[in-house]
């Protein structure tokens, strides 16, 4: 099934028990893909075209694309951000939204992560029909309906819109800077974990799972690791597999109507490190180069779990002795003002409480051969992710972000605090064995 025949189906009847339909209209990857932009904007009756970019997306591909409006006898108005890398913040969306010509009743963007959350924002707010021209395979949120922002110094999830068209030109994708190729194989590298994570937490909290969403998106990763050496020759075969993969995942999450097809505990990492930064001006990396670090230090992780003997006793007393005041001090003294949202989201859904970690627990020692098949089954061999690492050059452990060991584990430690989602370090707390140096010094 190709990708634009996987967006139209409308999956009524799957095993999960929920309706899986997609939000796009339709998905473009080819060469000079971008020429088809006229004739797709006829189809939503274009009278007029907002355009947003970057002035490097403007380089990359706006400049064609309205080269091919103006060939075409489109009118648009084209706003080309004054910045080489806009942030993701309340700036960024009152200069898309102030300089918005209310006359356009379309709205493309040219760009990648930023510059599509941003159109995804104003699209959603003017109510129009929204197309992306990607100039980069570097993120998943291509097919998603939320915009990863920055709100008042906090990393959020805002809800936006999904975008009608996305057009992939490999073209213009393959020239992209070869460390956003890598963040973008990197994103795809996440999906073995987020997979694996997502059956743990349906073997030991009985949470949602779709067996279909999920061979969809290890369909994806599997690609792109067939064709990943090509990236560094930017084949196109390689671009094309890290791309579809990218828009693969976006449309799972919406078929599952939860992120846990695409992101796992390498995200969480991802985000502590873009918090730091945020709030301390930490050094952080780009979102998919985080990503793949994450993913590393948790496979080596999980290749340790596999010869572990889960203990009750020592799990029960570990929790009871479990100092959450001590802990909530740390998270603030590392993450300021994000570790309150942290914190009081764990308060809410009960994060540490001892009955429901009894209850995990039960469930984990009952289920402990089928969670080891799950790690076998899902993850990436640790000798073929490290060969893969080394191969393309990627950062091992997002260099500077990795260089102080200790802190490391902390981040790691913190990774089951970001959200409810049932990940790695959760369960190693509830395993009673979020302190195991011989586990931790493997990150
Ligand atoms: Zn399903
Ligand atoms: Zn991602």
């Amino acid at each position: 099934m190709t990708l634009s025949e996987l967006i139209k189906l409308d999956f009524q009847n799957c095993s999960c028990g929920r309706v899986h339909k997609s939000c796009l209209d339709d998905v473009i990857i080819k060469r000079n893909a971008i020429a088809c932009l006229p004739e797709v904007l006829c189809k939503y009756n274009a009278k007029k075209v907002f355009i947003i970019s970057d002035k490097n997306t403007y380089k990359a591909a706006g400049e064609q694309v309205c080269k091919y409006l103006a060939e075409s006898k489109t009118d648009f108005t084209s706003y080309v951000i004054p910045s080489h890398a806009p942030k993701p913040d309340e700036n960024s969306v009152g200069s898309v939204i102030m300089h918005y010509d209310t006359s356009c009743d379309v709205i493309v963007a040219v760009g990648s992560g930023v510059i599509n959350d941003l159109g995804k924002i104003l699209a959603c707010v003017a109510d129009k029909p929204y197309m992306i021209v990607a100039t980069a395979p570097s993120v998943d949120g291509y097919a998603s309906s939320t915009s990863s922002m920055d709100r008042d110094g906090l990393k959020i999830s805002l809800n936006s819109k999904c975008p009608n068209v996305i057009i992939g030109d490999l073209d213009i994708l393959k020239n992209a800077p070869l460390k956003m190729l890598k963040a973008g194989l990197g994103d795809m590298l996440s999906k073995y974990t987020a997979i694996c994570e997502w059956r743990i937490g349906n073997t030991v909290t009985g949470e949602y799972y779709c067996e279909y969403v999920a061979s969809l998106v290890r369909y994806a990763a599997n690609e792109c690791i067939k064709n990943a050496k090509g990236l560094l020759s930017r084949d196109e075969a390689a671009v094309k597999a890290v791309f579809e993969g990218l828009v693969i995942s976006g449309l799972a999450m919406n078929f599952a109507g939860i992120s846990r097809p695409a992101s796992g505990v390498e995200h969480y990492f991802s985000h502590l490190w873009d918090m730091r930064s945020l709030e301390f001006n930490a050094p952080s990396e780009l979102h998919g180069l985080q990503c793949a670090s994450g993913f590393l230090s948790a496979t080596r992780v999980y290749e340790k779990l596999k010869h572990l003997t889960p203990n009750q006793s020592k799990a029960l007393a570990y929790t009871a002795s479990f100092n959450v005041e001590k802990w909530n001090s740390a998270l603030r003294d590392n993450w300021g003002r994000g570790a309150d949202t942290m914190i009081s989201v764990g308060e809410k859904e009960l994060r540490y409480n001892l009955d429901a970690h009894k209850k995990r627990l039960d469930s984990i020692l009952t289920c402990w051969d089928s969670i080891i098949t799950v790690i076998n089954e899902e993850l990436l061999p640790l000798e073929e992710a490290e060969a893969l690492f080394k191969e393309l050059d990627m950062p091992d452990c997002a260099s500077e972000l990795c260089r102080d060991r200790e802190f490391l584990k902390l981040v790691f430690k913190a990774t089951k605090d970001i959200r409810s989602k049932y990940i790695l370090s959760t369960l190693l707390w509830d395993l009673g064995e979020l302190d195991n140096e011989s586990l931790l010094s493997s990150l």
